[in-house]
């Protein structure tokens, strides 16, 4: 068995990401069926049952899709990868996972624990420090730019980088999911 150490490393921000602040039209009907069919999901979203795809939470009543959370833990359950949250909404993060039914993530980034530096962002040197130590990383964060991640990183063939968007309204889409499954096969999980 794969050393937990040794799993590649999702990490996730919620705000834009796992909640988008609308809910986005990419999960709903056709699209959301096309994806689970394609991901070979055990129990299709069924577009004929008018079943909403979305799980509103009691964390800041943000919203979920149902298939990305059902997504996330089905990785982290088959030891696909060690999902991280990777939020500025620090403790609260762990909140989702009760709301989502996800097992315990580890919390990668936390405000809470350390002082706001203007210079720096904080979350590229959790991710800078990951692939220094070796690790492979799926990076979601809606705030990834060109301008704010420096080519060398972005070009790191370790590292996947998605950021939906633009803004914090689309939250991960079908697409999205399926590019992470699919650089998971790549890297062998
Ligand atoms: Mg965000």
């Amino acid at each position: 068995m794969t050393a937990d150490e040794d799993l590649p490393i999702i990490a996730l921000d919620i705000d834009g990401v796992l909640s988008p602040i609308l809910k986005n039209e990419d999960w709903e009907g056709e699209n959301a069926y096309r994806w689970e069919k394609l991901a070979n999901r055990t129990h299709p979203f069924d577009a004929e049952r008018n079943h909403s795809p979305w799980i509103k939470t009691d964390c800041m009543d943000a919203y979920v899709a149902e298939p990305v959370a059902d997504f996330l833990r089905d990785v982290a359950c088959r030891r696909r990868a060690r999902i991280m949250w990777h939020s500025t909404w620090g403790k609260r993060a762990k909140a989702f996972e009760k709301a989502l039914n996800l097992p315990s993530f580890e919390v990668l980034y936390n405000t809470y624990s350390r002082p706001f530096r203007e210079d720096r962002w904080e979350k590229l040197v959790d991710i800078e420090a990951l692939l220094e130590r070796g690790h492979r990383v799926i990076w979601l964060d809606d705030h990834i730019t060109p301008e704010s991640v420096p080519q060398h990183v972005l070009d790191n063939l370790d590292l996947l980088c998605i950021a939906p968007g633009p803004g914090d309204e689309v939250g991960l889409t079908p697409n999205h999911l399926y590019l992470i499954d699919r650089q998971l096969k790549v890297w062998g999980f």
